[in-house]
């Protein structure tokens, strides 16, 4: 089965021309002419073959994004930057139609999520921070010294930027990085995902377009223990913004040392979602599909961790599997299509894994639990729902993949004790008709992010990023910027 009658001729097209590397405004051949397939996930059918970044790639990356911050980059003015930052989000939207199928075949996500998520996700950001451009400003300070003196803050860019990203949200994680770093005058360099390099590649040709000057943006396709560790450890990258797990973060935050980078952490999550007793419950369970089953459950924020009050549990648990039971698994190009395969076999073999482990550990599956061949021969896992205790590993680690698990409480102290209780802190829902409830609640939850009636919103204006070991740093919104620039203090002595 292939997905080619849902293909446009653009993408198609696109797919036969060869993918290399972009450095220095050019696409190059990798050094050391590594190639990796790309595999559709729903087909199991190679898309194409795509190069490697080697470490000398990496050099010759970092040594053209240092030229640009030393000429043409470095000199553009910040109203120059706003501009090429709009005039890239133009490109994305004029480009839409092939760059969703394209991160829709790579990562198995439905297209349909890709209208409402990444792609308007994605173009907002740089039109968010192409306005911030401008506006990226120190501040005047009054001395108290003796004498008089001129003290003022320049915020600068930090240098030389390594964005390297995951594969459950492409384009839309790179741009959570790429536009607010380029806002700021950084340069930056690119490593998506070896699983998932397309729209970071088409996204490269944008950049070209749009008239970025050579070096400010280079892109390395490349595996994550070769380029992503090249990058971590180079001398001449300034700063890690790092997107993926918190095993591959801690190791990030311990190389990355060596030269004192800046380095920023988005990583992993299982986020506890509330139903209180007095919440709409039909609002609640559609949102707590949307919170666990979006984008197949690979959500860093995925509301993986259900709460519900002991006296709704039945109700609940027999509503949620009606639902799950009634969601379309398919093709991801297919329209029809509500939730797609895993990413890769390891993927799958991971989250099998996790759920033989949940049945054997004595949790009670209540519905799915299987590979879905019904959907394709593709990393189809059907949508599963476990009632278990939090003590298990299934309510504990995570498991990246639809995969949910209901508990239940009693008492609301002890509920806020045991959504705490987790070494990660991304996201949180909670579900009420009493908004001070509500409210009072959300102050108590340890999160990154808390959302009272909805889940998943969100916008380049609002900041991103997680407690505990959920991550370091905030991307999205004003608060991005002070990560993205070192403040200088100017002293000018008047007398
Ligand atoms: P991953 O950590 O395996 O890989 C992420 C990126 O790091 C990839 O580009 C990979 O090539 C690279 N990488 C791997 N090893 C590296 C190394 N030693 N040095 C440098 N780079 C290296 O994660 P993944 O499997 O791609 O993504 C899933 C994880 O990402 C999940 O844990 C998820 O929670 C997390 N995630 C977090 C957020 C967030 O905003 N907090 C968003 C999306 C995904």
């Amino acid at each position: 089965m292939s997905q080619n009658e849902f293909l446009l001729p653009a993408t198609k097209a696109w797919l036969e021309r060869p993918k290399k590397l972009l450095i220095g405004n050019r696409w190059v051949d990798s050094v050391s002419g590594a190639t990796l397939p790309v595999t559709d996930p729903a087909t199991l059918e190679t898309l194409c073959m795509v190069q490697l970044a080697s470490s000398a790639d990496v050099d010759l990356a970092v040594s053209a994004a240092r030229r640009a911050l030393d000429g043409v980059w470095g000199e553009t003015t910040p109203a120059e930057r706003g501009r090429l930052l709009w005039r890239l989000a133009d490109l994305i939207d004029e480009h839409a139609d092939v760059l969703r199928q394209l991160e829709s075949l790579d990562v198995g996500k439905p297209v349909m999520e890709t209208y409402v998520f990444d792609l308007p996700l994605t173009s907002d950001h740089f039109r968010y921070f192409a306005g911030w451009a401008t506006k990226i400003t120190g501040q005047s300070i009054p001395s108290s010294l003796p004498g008089e003196a001129l003290c003022y803050t320049r915020h600068e860019p930090v240098g030389v930027v390594a964005a390297i990203v995951p594969w459950n949200f492409p384009l839309a994680i790179a741009a959570w990085k790429l536009a607010p770093a380029l806002a700021c005058g950084n340069a930056v360099i690119l490593k998506p995902s070896e699983i998932t390099p397309l729209t970071a590649l088409y996204l490269g040709e944008l950049i070209l377009e749009a008239g970025f000057p050579s070096g400010a943006v280079g892109i390395l396709p490349g595996l994550g223990a070769v380029a992503g560790a090249a990058l971590v450890e180079h001398a001449g990258v300034d700063k890690v913004s790092f997107t993926g797990s918190t095993r591959v973060g801690r190791e990030i935050m311990q190389k990355a040392g060596g030269n004192f980078k800046r380095v920023t952490l988005e990583l992993g999550g299982k986020s506890p979602n509330i139903i209180l007793p007095d919440a709409d419950i039909s609002d609640a369970i559609g949102g707590a599909m949307t919170a666990m089953f979006f984008n197949q459950g690979e959500a860093c924020v995925a509301g993986s961790r259900l709460y519900v009050p002991k006296a709704l549990k039945a109700d609940v648990l027999s509503e949620l599997s009606t639902r799950a039971a009634g969601i379309v698994q398919g093709a991801s190009l297919d329209p029809a299509t509500q939730m797609g395969p895993l990413v890769s076999q390891v993927q799958l073999e991971r989250v099998l894994g996790f759920i033989e482990r949940g049945v054997s550990a004595g949790a009670q599956l209540v519905t799915g639990g299987s590979r879905n061949f019904g959907a394709g021969n593709g990393y189809f896992v059907q949508p599963t729902i476990f009632a278990a205790s939090d003590d298990l590993e299934l309510s504990r680690e995570e498991i990246f993949g639809p995969v949910l698990t209901v508990l239940t409480y009693e008492d609301i102290d002890d509920l806020v004790a045991r959504a705490n209780d987790s070494v990660y802190g991304l996201g949180a829902g909670i579900w009420t008709s009493d908004v001070k409830t509500g409210i009072r609640l959300a102050h108590r939850l340890k999160a990154g992010t808390v959302w009272v009636n909805g889940w998943g919103m969100l916008e380049a204006s609002m900041p991103w990023g997680g407690y505990k070991q959920s991550g370091i740093g905030r991307e999205m919104g004003s608060y991005a910027l002070q990560h993205y620039t070192e403040v200088k203090s100017v002293w000018v002595n008047l007398l």
